[in-house]
């Protein structure tokens, strides 16, 4: 049994908050711009877990009053096909914003076809254009998942300026804008990667410690700060000893929070998180329509 100690952040409840507010504001902007914002979700091929992310993105669009203009493409599809259908939805004035879903086949070249989004639709903010804008502090769509993060800590009064914030994975979708997000709001930042050789030195050391990695219960009690916020943004399907299914995250859940001061739920965290962002961003494209394509 544990005897849980941290307090939890919930994302969940933060997620509908601000799809409340989202709402209210699609609702204003309405009857001004003449039609609802709109998300296109292009998904290529019939990876189970990206249908059931898909179906959860468009069904929180429906709940703010964005429309869904989604495209499921069979598996096979050519490069070229993709980026013709990119080109129609960045002139389709219905369209606000166009999210390719991740990862596609492997035939399909994911660089050229993010870097063929119109930077003003990047829903998911992963054009270079848009983590330009990141790295020069200028506004800008910013990439959805670390947003997400950054605004959770806000919404708790969880401060980063001056504290040492230890980002575990250095990915393009989560660990490295993320860890431009902390630097940006003065935090003291650290990435962690596969190469670090001790890496419960370097989580020790955090005040913020935010895990992206995708290994179940990578960091354990033992390896935490007494206090810290630790933020899990890791997804992980696992079998238990009674033979369930189970999604946990890339901390030890019980011994974490026996040491932590905060720490995130998985499910019910960071990833609602990452859908409130995406709407978020679209409707901030759908903000700044001028009528043009
Ligand atoms: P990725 O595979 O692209 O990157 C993983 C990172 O972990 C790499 O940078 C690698 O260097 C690092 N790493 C691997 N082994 C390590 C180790 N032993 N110690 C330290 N670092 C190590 O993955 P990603 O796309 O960044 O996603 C990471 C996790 O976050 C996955 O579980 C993914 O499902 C999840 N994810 C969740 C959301 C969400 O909304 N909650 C969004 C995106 C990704």
């Amino acid at each position: 049994m544990s005897s849980e100690t941290a307090s939890l952040l919930n994302g969940k409840a933060l997620a509908q908050k601000i799809q409340g507010e989202l709402k209210t504001t699609v609702e204003t902007l309405q009857g001004k711009i003449g039609r609802p914002p709109g998300l296109a979700v292009i998904m290529v091929g019939d990876n189970p877990a990206s249908a059931v992310y898909v179906r959860n993105k468009e069904k929180a669009c429906a709940k703010v009053g964005i429309a869904s203009f989604g495209r499921h493409l069979p598996t096979e599809t050519p490069q070229e096909e993709v980026e013709a259908l990119i080109q129609q939805l960045n002139e389709d004035k219905r369209v606000d914003g166009i999210l390719v879903q991740l990862p596609l086949p492997p035939h399909l070249d994911t660089v050229k076809l993010l870097h063929a989004i119109a930077p003003e639709k990047d829903a998911d903010g992963l054009h270079p254009m848009n983590l330009g804008h990141l790295i020069r502090g200028e506004a800008g769509l910013r990439s959805c998942t670390p947003a997400g993060v950054m605004r959770l800590l806000e919404e708790y009064n969880l401060d980063v300026a001056g504290k040492h914030a230890v980002v575990v994975g250095r990915s393009i979708l989560v660990g490295k804008p993320l860890a431009l997000m902390l630097l940006e709001k003065n935090a003291t930042v650290s990435i962690a990667h596969s190469r670090t050789p001790d890496l419960g030195e370097m989580t020790r050391q955090g005040d913020i410690i935010i895990a992206a990695v995708g290994k179940p219960n990578l960091i354990t009690g033992e390896m935490v700060k007494p206090g810290c916020v630790a933020i899990d943004v890791g997804i992980n399907r696992i079998i238990t000893e009674e033979g369930a299914s189970k999604l946990v995250g890339d901390f030890e859940f019980n011994s974490v929070s026996q040491v932590s001061g905060y720490i995130t739920p998985v499910p019910g965290g960071v990833g609602p998180m990452t859908v409130a962002m995406l709407l978020q961003n679209t409707v901030l494209s759908y903000q700044s329509y001028d009528g043009e394509s």
